[in-house]
């Protein structure tokens, strides 16, 4: 066989294998990630697209992770399950969709036909749910595969920025849908949000659809407070003393307390603070994620027609906060406060998890 016919042959070889290859985030067991070279994702199944990332977030989801929170994340599994990225490849079975396209990843893969599904929550898919960065490899890496493309992506309108989009992945949809919507902030309503983080902000914005009087912000970090004025809260409180918190919430409110106390934090102290500043009739809608359980205060609050609801992000929401971000009704990027390129991830997980320090709130990786 001639040389000059079988070393094209080799090259191509060798390209197609450095080819197959991927930079990712890796979770290397309980407080380990890594940065690794892994295998870069193909389509298996006729619904299935793989994304080529453009940029990426970490949530407080990831640190939970880290932290030993979440069990089922097995070690070597990539995380991250928001995003947005350029269509690479797609399932025979995938209409919606083509290579090319700049698409949104959702947090939630949802199938679109099982009994849940067929009920809009999403969240608890039979073949899906928060499986990204979970069950199955996540955004954090140069390409992530996605299964039930079709009704798990969504296109990136015109006029958007790349930030803004990143938002609508899952903060966006997480404080719109178990924050706002499950509390039924209704005009003229007094809100008060507990936790100034992401979540908490998605929230206060999105809160501001439905023309609260008041959005009374509460946190530990003056700076997160002071951002949120700038956001639409009214008011704010520093909770580092919780009964001077609750005594000035009952001040705020002619002694009535809140229609709506949103949860966006996940601790027995920040739920106590909400479970104690409702006035009767008034709504808890819980955010934040629970590690440990909280004390319900049941002797005081059955008399008080008060409502509980919990919840994970179903993304039902997604294309009608699309259109607000099309039409600048709300401009979710001022929640953006650092930017990464994507081989300095672990230092962006060092500013996020010191983020009070570094006056933290999104956090945007870049791929290009
Ligand atoms: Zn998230
Ligand atoms: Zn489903």
């Amino acid at each position: 066989m001639c040389w000059s016919f079988v070393s094209p042959i080799i090259s191509k070889l060798f390209f197609e294998r450095r080819n197959s290859k991927m930079k990712a985030l890796v979770y290397a067991g309980p407080g380990k990630k890594e940065l690794r070279e892994v295998e870069k994702p193909r389509v298996v199944k006729d619904s299935d697209a793989v994304v080529r990332l453009v940029k990426t977030t970490i949530c407080g989801t990831d640190l939970h992770i880290l932290g030993g929170d979440v069990p089922a994340v097995k070690e070597g599994t990539i995380l991250g399950h928001e995003g947005i990225g350029i269509v690479e490849e797609v399932g025979a079975g995938v209409s919606n969709f083509k290579g090319g396209d700049k698409v949104i990843i959702s947090c939630v893969t949802s199938c679109g036909k099982c009994h849940y599904c067929k009920k809009s929550l999403y969240a608890h898919c039979e073949d899906g749910g928060w499986i990204l960065g979970h069950l199955i490899n996540g955004t954090q890496a140069e390409y992530v595969h996605i299964p039930h493309a079709d009704n798990s992506l969504y296109h990136v309108p015109q006029g958007i920025s790349d930030d803004a989009a990143v938002m609508i992945s899952d903060i966006l949809p997480t404080g719109f849908e178990v924050g706002v919507l499950s509390g039924q902030v209704s005009p003229g309503d007094v809100v008060a949000i507990v936790g100034a983080g992401p979540i908490g902000m998605s929230a206060l914005l999105t809160s501001q659809f439905y023309s609260p009087s008041k959005i009374i912000m509460i946190d530990l970090d003056d700076n997160r407070l002071e951002e949120s004025k700038k956001f639409g809260a009214t008011e704010t409180i520093n909770s580092r003393d919780a009964q001077a918190t609750i005594d000035k919430i009952f001040e705020l409110t002619d002694g009535r307390g809140v229609d709506v106390a949103i949860e966006a934090v996940g601790y027995p102290a920040t739920f106590d603070i909400c479970q104690r500043i409702l006035s009767p009739g008034g709504h808890l809608a819980n955010v934040g994620v629970h590690g440990k359980p909280v004390e319900l205060q049941l002797q005081d609050l059955w008399i008080r027609n008060v409502t509980i609801t919990t919840g994970l992000v179903s993304t039902n929401t997604t294309p009608l906060l699309l259109k607000t971000l099309e039409t600048g009704k709300i401009k979710p990027e001022v929640l953006v406060t650092h930017q990464f390129k994507f081989d300095d991830m672990i230092e962006a997980y060092e500013t996020f998890a010191n983020a009070a320090k570094e006056h933290a709130l999104k956090i945007i990786i870049d791929f290009q």
